[in-house]
């Protein structure tokens, strides 16, 4: 489609590149703007007012400036609609509503028994939106893990929760009305951390996070890369030959040899604890089952926990060092349910990662620690929402 000619098509791409540079930078005033976007002065004063008439831009108080007049900030405001975001974990949902600022206003675990089915999900996030929400909806971000399709709303394929080609955008949208996106949880992990969390400052970055699957994810030029479709799936690199089989179907990966599952199996293989015997039988395939059964094993039997997690320290140790040595990247942010126990592993994992890395590309790399926790496995899809719903503008 041709461009020249379209008034009102270059209006809307006017309108969505002020409102996307107003969110962006928090608070700006009129010629801070017209500089920012390359917009001469009277289109910025035109298109504000129009947004401002719309409720999309709201004025705050005046900005301080060294003599003359003050200018007036403007900034988006955040109220105009609510934002939905849901992580399908398994055997759960972590859910929350937000405003466009990512300020979570009520947020929720819910359980939904041992299938993940597509249905009950649905009716279990409509119900929850009915209770929870009193403004418009403007979108709905999805999270899980496995590799989505978000164009077509598709979960492709998510191992975890024993999906394949499940139509998860188009059931949703039918019950609350509403734009839905679907993202890879990590993805939106690493996207959360790169708006508003400890990636806001490095251009080239890796995420690392640990826990019952182990994902990661790849940030090139301050954003998201996503290769072909799926890049970053770290837990999924061969360290051990002919190791444990992996709920991807290959041998040895990172996640088959040091998920929880491998570690709660390498704890009841070596302890003489029968209430961990007994507790390890009993335990259910469910995520929040792992991390309590692990829990216990610290509290029942020191001495195996500390063994097994020097050796998952090693492990971790060992993959960090080959992803140093692949992207040399300015820093690794790790986050997962395993920091729960960042005493007994992550030291021991930075340092030999550090030591063993090629050249000095160890030293050079900067380690974070996730800050903003579950909340992060959805801000990235709050994040995308925001973008698609708000500031996109179909040519
Ligand atoms: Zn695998």
């Amino acid at each position: 489609m041709s461009i020249i000619g379209s008034r009102e098509l270059i209006r809307d791409i006017n309108e969505k590149t002020i409102l996307k540079t107003i969110f962006l930078e928090k608070q700006i005033d009129r010629a801070s703007l017209a500089r920012k976007t390359g917009l001469s002065s009277a289109t910025v004063t035109k298109i504000v007012s129009i947004l401002i008439q719309k409720d999309l831009v709201v004025e705050l108080g005046e900005s301080d400036s060294t003599g003359g007049r003050k200018p007036i900030l403007l900034c988006v405001n955040k109220d105009y609609g609510n934002i939905l975001g849901v992580k399908v974990g398994v055997g759960y949902l972590y859910i929350m509503i937000t405003n466009l600022n990512g300020d979570v206003l009520s947020k929720s675990r819910l359980d939904y028994g041992e299938e993940a089915d597509p249905v009950k999900i649905t009716n279990i996030i409509k119900n929850y939106v009915d209770e929870q929400n009193k403004n418009s909806l403007v979108g709905i971000a999805i999270a899980v893990s496995g590799t989505v399709d978000p164009k077509k709303g598709i979960v492709l394929d998510s191992f975890l929760l024993n999906w394949k080609n499940v139509k998860l955008a188009s059931l949703i949208k039918h019950v609350l009305k509403a734009p839905v996106y679907l993202i890879n949880d990590v993805d939106s992990f690493t996207i959360a951390h790169l708006w508003k969390g400890k990636l806001v400052n490095y251009k080239n970055a890796l995420v690392l996070t640990l826990g019952t699957g182990i994902g990661g994810s790849i940030v090139i030029g301050g954003e998201l890369y996503t290769g072909n479709g799926g890049a970053g799936e770290f837990g999924h690199m061969t360290l051990i030959d002919k190791g444990n089989t992996c709920s991807c179907g290959s041998q040895g990966c990172l996640e088959s040899e040091a998920g929880f599952d491998a570690l709660a199996t390498n704890i009841y293989e070596k302890t003489k604890s029968l209430t961990l015997k007994e507790a390890y039988r009993n335990y259910r395939n469910l995520e929040t089952s792992q991390i309590d059964f692990l829990k216990l094993a610290l509290k029942e039997d020191e001495n195996t926990f500390k063994t097994v997690f020097d050796e998952y320290s090693y492990i971790v140790g060992i993959a960090i060092k080959n992803l140093i040595n692949i992207y040399a990247p300015e820093c690794i942010l790790i986050g997962g349910e395993a920091l729960e126990f960042s005493d007994y592993f992550l030291e021991k994992s930075i340092k030999f990662a550090k030591a063993a890395a090629f050249g000095n590309l160890g030293e050079r790399v900067t380690f974070e620690i996730d800050n903003l926790g579950t909340d992060a496995w959805i801000l990235g899809g709050i994040y995308k929402v925001v973008q698609e719903e708000m500031f996109y503008v179909e040519v």
